[in-house]
């Protein structure tokens, strides 16, 4: 069985405030029903990538100024935010940004805007997300702003599920959080892929944690890939375990 291309981003240079070139020629593909990693430190260019698929560089002065980005085969490159998710590409942002003054359950539905399926759809969706996260059902009458770091990721990735996404962008989600948090934010994260078909493209620098979770990594150093491949391939690099996984 050939591998269905989800996602491809080809050949994009990303330049911000018309003269900073970030993205130097970034390609990258992220198969149906994978989880692919961007991993790479500080500045590399995580971020950027992730926003440039998301149409989201625009509020930050930045530009796409080469290079295709195609969604099931389709150019998304000028979508506006709405059609983005509608068709099916959800960004979940790195801080993940609640609405503080908004329950969780109101935080959840929130994701659902984009829909015209129904409440009684919107209501069973939401028993799935508190399914995976029963954290949230426990909590879903408190205010997000009141939530725990670790509360506020998982609802950043349930209030993303409620758009019924193909394909998620998740921008660090180990950020700030305790070693056992990431491992049951990656854990669900994992069942999410397995049980819903959800794709992922997560960036992180917690690389040691990502390949662990990821099927196929990209590695970005200045706005370049020097490397990818299988996660477990990756994992065995002797230059990935000297500068990445701090193990050598
Ligand atoms: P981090 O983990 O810190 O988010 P990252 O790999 O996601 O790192 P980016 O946030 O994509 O990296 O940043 C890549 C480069 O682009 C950095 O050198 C950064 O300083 C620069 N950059 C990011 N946003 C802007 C902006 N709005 N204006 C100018 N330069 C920016």
């Amino acid at each position: 069985r050939t591998e269905e291309t989800l996602l491809e981003v080809k050949n994009i240079e990303v330049i911000y405030n018309s003269v900073i070139l970030v993205l130097k020629g970034v390609s990258l593909s992220v198969p149906r029903g994978g989880i692919t990693a961007l991993l790479g430190g500080n500045g590399a260019g995580k971020t950027t990538t992730l926003k440039a698929i998301s149409n989201l560089l625009r509020s930050e002065r930045g530009m796409v100024t080469k290079g295709s980005i195609l969604h099931r085969g389709e150019r998304i490159q000028d979508l506006n935010p709405s059609d983005m998710v509608k068709r099916g590409v959800v960004q979940v942002m790195e801080g993940r940004h609640c609405f503080e003054h908004l329950t969780v359950e109101e935080n959840l539905l929130t994701g659902a805007y984009t829909r015209s399926d129904g409440r009684a759809k919107i209501d069973a969706d939401l028993e799935m997300v508190y399914a995976y996260f029963p954290r949230l059902k426990e909590r879903r009458r408190s205010q997000a702003g009141y939530t725990s770091g670790g509360e506020q990721q998982m609802v950043a990735i349930g209030r993303a599920m409620m758009a019924r996404p193909e394909t998620i962008l998740l921008d660090e989600p180990s950020m700030g959080l305790a070693p056992q948090l990431v491992e049951e934010i990656f854990g669900i994260v994992k069942s999410l892929n397995e049980n819903e078909g959800v794709s992922f493209l997560l960036a992180e620098q917690n690389t040691n944690v990502a390949l662990r979770f990821a099927h196929h990594g990209y590695i970005l150093e200045s706005g370049r890939v020097v490397m990818d491949g299988a996660a477990a391939d990756l994992r065995e690099n002797p230059d990935v375990k000297e500068f990445y996984l701090g193990m050598s």
